[in-house]
């Protein structure tokens, strides 16, 4: 069994260790060390990373009651040699400001909401804890207040105790939670920093004072199940986050060409301009249809269909449409087809009443560009990808509109 220095130090990032054994993880070289510094990966924490004697460690899982560090690049160190290992000190001391961080905040939730966690992740990013609250009551203004508790428990730089307890200690212990995988119970506060403000169960490893986990960010909640995912983060992160947002709202009003504290209002803007521009196109593409409609109608003997290939805007499915309905408002059927996007479409169109069914007739004429589409007796729409074939799907279509138009 591999002794766990990190369980009583969690600021050792440099031992000794003999090599006990090697074996074979998935596939990976693993090292067994007779006593480590490295956390393996468990309760929400992902595993720390470092080196073993010139080689890496990648990863580090517990297999049973063996801790396996997963090798990396690097020579491999034979059974039985004397390592110095070391562990990755930026990695771990930003897991632990995110698990101390998780601690505290859901010591908040639970004593000023009673919202338990029942589980956490820590993420690249950020970190989430699943809370047995429904999200209808984890408003913004209660999602504050749980982070402006658990930030007063950081600032007060309270005490921290992770350590092995007596049955008898435990019971002592206002726990969070039951403990299930033994008695090494994390405890803030307590003694002469006055009561215990959080007691919680935990493997994980954890600093000697709250300060230590420098600040603690609620960032959004969402419905999880029946309860609450609150996604947050801490300490260095809150920085990162916070540099990062700075970053996208300097690009984002550099290219809108406004001042940082503008942006709202400039996105606003161009958001209610750009709805204002698609509505007075939709317009204009009417207008259009409308004039190309007449001249089609003039061109034509008055029974037979419009059979037409229209081009440019006119001849993507929206023109094709607003055309094919000015011809059927004219009380002409309309063949239409044109070329948008690397597509050709068809629109058919009629007066309501009797005559051919339209959708029936363009499954069939689509079939023609290998494509699919359908519709309503007096207008059908589709398209396919064979654009070389849309004047033989024309014909076709036209001849199946004429056959029914005569019956
Ligand atoms: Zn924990």
């Amino acid at each position: 069994m591999t002794q766990k220095l990190h369980l009583f130090d969690t600021y050792l990032t440099r031992f000794e260790a003999t090599v006990v054994a090697l074996r074979d993880h998935e596939g990976r070289t693993a090292l067994v060390l007779d006593r480590t510094a490295f956390f393996a990966e468990g309760g929400g924490q992902p595993a720390d990373r470092g080196t073993a004697g010139e080689a890496a460690v990648d990863d580090v899982v517990e297999v049973g009651d063996e801790v396996l560090h997963l090798l990396g690049a690097g020579p491999v160190p034979a059974p039985g040699a004397r390592v110095a290992c070391a562990v990755d000190w930026a990695r771990r001391l930003d897991h632990v400001q995110q698990h101390h961080g998780q601690h505290l905040l859901s010591a908040a939730f639970e004593r000023i909401h009673g919202a338990a966690t029942l589980s956490f992740h820590l993420g690249a990013a950020t970190c989430t804890i699943d809370l047995d609250a429904p999200p209808l009551r984890m408003t913004p203004e209660a999602l504050a207040a749980a982070e402006a508790e658990a930030n007063r428990l950081v600032w007060a730089d309270l005490p921290i105790d992770a350590r092995e307890r007596s049955p008898e200690e435990a019971a002592a212990l206002p726990l969070r939670k039951e403990a299930v995988k033994g008695l090494r119970i994390v405890v803030v506060g307590g003694g002469e920093s006055g009561p215990v403000v959080d007691a919680s169960p935990c493997g994980g490893t954890h600093p000697r004072r709250t300060g230590e986990v420098g600040g603690v960010a609620v960032l959004r909640a969402q419905k999880w199940g029946a309860g609450t995912r609150v996604e947050f983060a801490c300490g260095g992160r809150v920085l990162g986050l916070l540099h990062q947002a700075e970053d996208r709202i300097a690009r984002a009003s550099g290219a809108l060409r406004c001042a940082p504290a503008e942006l709202v209002a400039a996105v606003e803007k161009v958001a209610e301009e750009g709805t204002a521009r698609r509505k007075e196109l939709d317009r204009m593409l009417l207008a259009l249809a409308a004039v190309e409609a007449a001249r089609l109608d003039g061109a034509g003997a008055g029974a037979a269909p419009v059979v037409a290939r229209l081009e440019g805007s006119l001849g993507s499915p929206a023109g094709l449409k607003a055309v094919a309905q000015a011809l059927a408002a004219r009380g002409r059927t309309a063949v239409l087809g044109g070329i948008d996007a690397g597509r050709a479409h068809l629109c058919l169109a009629r007066a309501r009443g009797a005559g051919a069914h339209l959708g029936e007739v363009l499954r069939e004429s689509v079939g023609v560009l290998g494509g699919k589409g359908g519709g309503a007796p007096d207008l059908a729409q589709g398209s396919g990808p064979d654009v070389g074939r849309l004047d033989e799907a024309l014909a076709a279509a036209a001849a199946r509109a004429r056959g029914g138009e005569r019956a």
